[in-house]
């Protein structure tokens, strides 16, 4: 079978390139003291419903996450910057985020990728959960990568083949393509 081109390829960034929910569970233990939570607990993409933690908390880790990623020491997925190199190699690469704010994730993108690569990025950020269609088929792309069930299954109605980055919270209730990791990534591109 014919391998995707990778200039037609877009992400999403929490949960997908970043990986978020790890970044949370870390400092709500190292810093609020919070120890009976993993990530597996983490079953639905609104946090305060699957887990028994002060919301109040739950905003503020997820504040400093949107306000100073690198601060709050958000780190990639694993994998997820070798294959993004891999990947803009060929093409520059395209990211959609539901962020408000551009300059921090900016910021934090910056700091894991060469230069070169970062010089060339496409970084939109919405403010908004919905409706990434609009921009995803204005920048040309056919396949988008995202952690959040409702976005990918908007974006399949609309004709963009969604891959659900697989993460405890979108486990279930979709039959979607699935990628596991970012090897699975590389692999829709690359031999
Ligand atoms: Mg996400």
């Amino acid at each position: 079978m014919r391998k995707l081109d990778p200039a037609l390829i877009g992400f999403d960034i929490d949960g997908v390139v970043a990986d978020t929910g790890g970044a949370f569970v870390r400092i709500a233990r190292e810093e609020y003291g919070i120890r009976s939570i993993s990530i597996d607990d983490i079953t639905s993409f609104e946090v305060e419903e699957c887990i028994d933690v002060d919301p109040v908390i739950i905003e503020t880790i997820f504040s400093r996450l949107l306000n100073d990623p690198l601060k709050a020491g958000l780190k990639p997925m694993e994998n997820a910057m070798p294959v993004l190199h891999r990947f803009a190699a060929e093409a520059p690469l395209t990211f959609v985020t539901a962020r408000p704010d551009k300059e921090p994730i900016s910021l934090w993108l910056r700091h894991f990728l060469h230069p070169a690569v970062f010089s060339r990025i496409r970084l939109v950020a919405m403010g908004v959960h919905d409706n990434k269609f609009p921009y995803i088929k204005e920048l040309g792309l056919s396949h988008f990568v995202d952690d959040r069930l409702q976005t990918c299954k908007a974006l399949s109605r609309e004709g963009i083949t969604s891959l659900v980055f697989r993460q405890p919270w979108n486990n279930n209730g979709h039959d979607l393509p699935t990628v596991d990791d970012w090897q699975a990534i590389h692999g829709l591109c690359f031999d």
